[in-house]
């Protein structure tokens, strides 16, 4: 019998939060991931499972999410520690029929629940399932630095703040075409900030959280790794322009639509039609 340990969703699991802890993006318990699975997914390592698991109230109803599967992040639980004791710091929750309350079913074999942003997790899944036709499975939220450090300089306005990251690197807007949605500051580990986040992956797989971090989504606990590394690199850049004096140059919005024209993405109209602002 195969051990749980070994399934392709806790090994992701470790992979992506090890990978994100030597980024940097997530110190001590900082950040927290879910992952939507199938009941297939789960069949083989039942025999994993507690006979008796722990039952919970969520405090927000996602009715969307009935009988779903997650693998997801323990609240407190340190990112660099995930991979050296999955079965410590992950836990396996079902949902139930009606969406109201879940079933840990394996997981925090030491006590504690999962991710204090497990609101957020739950309702951006609920929209995103239902405008991806059930594509996107992942969610991920980290304090990425240099994503973070633009918060402070940037005007909060999502579609400047897209145009500055689709100029900070050519392959931006072929990777996040829809752009950044932002939401204002709010304290997180709330069904608030929840609703406000779900509301902004209506349209965006990207959300910035001001001086907080971000939110992605995607179908793959790769493919949203990839996409937080790339808005996190074109931070990077962006943070040293501003720091030499602002832009000279940069690419234009003749450009950016013949990129999105050769890589088949519809970029955000909004976005194309402003100016990033930071020219010196
Ligand atoms: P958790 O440890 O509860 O997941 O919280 C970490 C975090 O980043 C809160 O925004
Ligand atoms: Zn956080």
């Amino acid at each position: 019998m195969q051990s749980i340990l070994s399934s392709s969703f806790v090994q992701g699991m470790m992979k992506a939060t090890n990978d994100m802890w030597l980024k940097g993006w997530d110190e001590r318990n900082g950040g927290n991931i879910s992952m939507r699975l199938s009941k297939e997914d789960v069949a083989p390592f039942t025999h994993d499972f507690y006979r008796e698991p722990r039952c919970l109230t969520l405090s927000h109803p996602v009715p969307e999410l009935a009988n779903c599967w997650f693998i997801v992040t323990g609240s407190g639980k340190f990112f660099r520690n995930v991979a050296l004791d999955p079965a410590d710091s992950l836990a396996l929750l079902q949902v139930d029929e009606k969406g109201l309350s879940f079933k840990i079913q394996w997981g925090l074999v030491n006590g504690g629940v999962p991710t204090s942003e497990l609101a957020s997790h739950f309702q951006s899944h609920s929209v995103r399932k239902q405008v991806t036709a059930g594509e996107d499975r992942v969610i991920m939220h980290c304090h990425a630095t240099n994503f973070m450090a633009l918060s402070y300089v940037v005007e909060l306005d999502a579609a400047r703040f897209t145009r500055l990251l689709w100029e900070g690197s050519t392959e931006c807007l072929v990777v996040f075409p829809q752009g950044v949605g932002i939401v204002p500051w709010m304290v997180p580990g709330t069904d608030g900030i929840g609703e406000k986040t779900a509301e902004q992956m209506q349209s965006h797989t990207l959300v910035m959280w001001p001086f907080h971090g971000i939110f992605a989504t995607g179908p793959t606990l790769d493919e949203t790794f990839g996409l937080i590394d790339t808005a996190e690199k074109s931070s990077e850049v962006m943070v040293k322009v501003i720091a030499m004096g602002g832009m000279r140059q940069s690419i234009t919005t003749s450009q950016l639509i013949a990129l999105g024209e050769r890589f088949g993405v519809t970029p955000w109209a909004a976005a194309l039609d402003v100016e990033s602002g930071y020219v010196s």
